[in-house]
């Protein structure tokens, strides 16, 4: 293996208080960085980088861990550009949309979902990001949920069983016959595939005793539970993620009191995919100042999806996180690389603490504050990783 020492970084964000100020994102500024092995070995000043057998001079940019999405639908065909225009045009978004793209994944070939998840993900690349989770939840068969498992597998560690997304269309009249399909055979098919389960908690998705039923049944084939929840409206979702001891519960733009006393303290991460509140024109976004401000653990996210998110831009995420739900630029940053580690309970990545896995990503800019300031700019690559 190839020692390289990455040096001149105007700006350096480890996520490690230990190695800087700034509080959690331990900023150090003309800094350098080691890494040896695919893991980082050194941090420290430019002027003091050892001997390494190469040396890349990031010439004053900004060197930040890479960016963890925490939560991905890559899995699908077909797109729904026709529906987003007409959301801007006043008509409402409901969770049945989903059921467009169920149908346009199941008539594509493997090759075809494999070329675009595979175009996707390239896509985040491009844009910094290092970690990703992808979800199933456009097959709702045994046989099509198994496939797109098979095929994120192939992405990322990072795999979600999302069968409980909606019920499917041939269960429209018999919902709790779906729900025995999604704990029962495609279960049994998909477990081996997955780490994690979800299930999307909504008014048209399912309800609680239903979501409670399937995540349990998850976690007894070996599924960590994560949640869908509180999107569209208040709701079960969060409470119940908590009391689950769920790693994530996801959304989170309508929460009540007891929602945020639930998260706080709770080993539950609130994570916010403020795109599909974007796209989905909703008339409020996540509160992520008031769950900062309680101490929750705040993720960033961008929910790609063809229906209500179709970004795969974390620094678009970033901006308005910023932007619309309060947070500083500093703790967007912290929730799309730190945050979105919790969510996924990785201690590995989304920080450059010694030890930590080598993704690097690189801003062309002197600062992490640029990534909000500077919206829609491509400032954001994969330097190491
Ligand atoms: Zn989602």
């Amino acid at each position: 293996m190839t020692s390289v020492a990455y040096l001149g970084i105007a700006e350096l964000v480890t996520n490690d208080p230990s190695l800087g100020d700034g509080g959690p994102l331990g900023r150090r500024t003309d800094a350098g960085v080691v890494v040896d092995a695919g893991r980082v070995v050194w941090v420290g000043d430019t002027a003091d980088v050892p001997a390494t057998d190469e040396r890349v001079d990031v010439a004053g940019r900004c060197v930040v861990p890479g960016f963890v999405d925490s939560h991905s639908h890559l899995v699908f065909a077909g797109d729904r550009a026709h529906e987003f225009a007409a959301r801007m045009a006043g008509h409402p978004y409901a969770a049945g949309g989903i059921r467009t793209t169920v149908a346009a994944t199941r008539a594509a070939s493997d090759d075809e979902l494999r070329t675009n998840a595979t175009r996707l993900l390239a896509e985040m690349r491009r844009q910094g990001t290092t970690t990703v989770e992808i979800k199933s939840g456009y097959g709702l068969t045994v046989a099509d949920e198994a496939r797109a498992l098979a095929i994120a597998r192939e992405l990322t560690e990072e795999v979600t069983y999302l069968g409980a997304h909606v019920v499917a269309p041939e269960f429209a009249d018999d919902p709790d016959g779906y729900v025995a399909l999604v704990t029962g055979a495609m279960l049994a098919a998909c477990a081996p595939l997955a780490r994690w389960i979800d299930v999307f908690v909504e008014d048209g998705a399912f309800g609680p005793d239903a979501a409670r039923t399937i995540l349990s049944a998850g976690r007894a084939h070996g599924l960590e539970p994560r949640v869908h929840a509180n999107q569209l409206g208040p709701g079960p979702g969060v409470q119940l993620a908590c009391e689950l001891g769920a790693a994530s519960a996801d959304h989170c733009t309508h929460l009540s009191d007891a929602d945020v006393d639930a998260l706080t303290g709770s080993g539950t991460v609130a994570t916010l995919v403020p795109g599909a509140d974007f796209s989905t024109r909703s008339p409020v976004y996540p509160d992520g100042r008031r769950l900062v401000d309680a101490g929750v653990t705040v993720a960033v996210a961008t929910d790609c999806n063809p229906g209500t998110s179709y970004t795969t831009s974390m620094p678009f995420v970033i901006a308005l996180a910023v932007r619309e739900c309060g947070l500083t630029p500093a703790e967007a940053l912290w929730s799309a690389t730190a945050g979105g580690a919790a969510a996924l309970r990785r201690t590995d990545v989304g920080h450059l603490g010694i030890g930590a896995v080598a993704h690097l990503t690189v801003l062309d800019a002197p600062s992490h504050e640029h990534l909000a300031y500077r919206p829609g700019v491509p400032l954001a690559r994969v330097l190491a990783g």
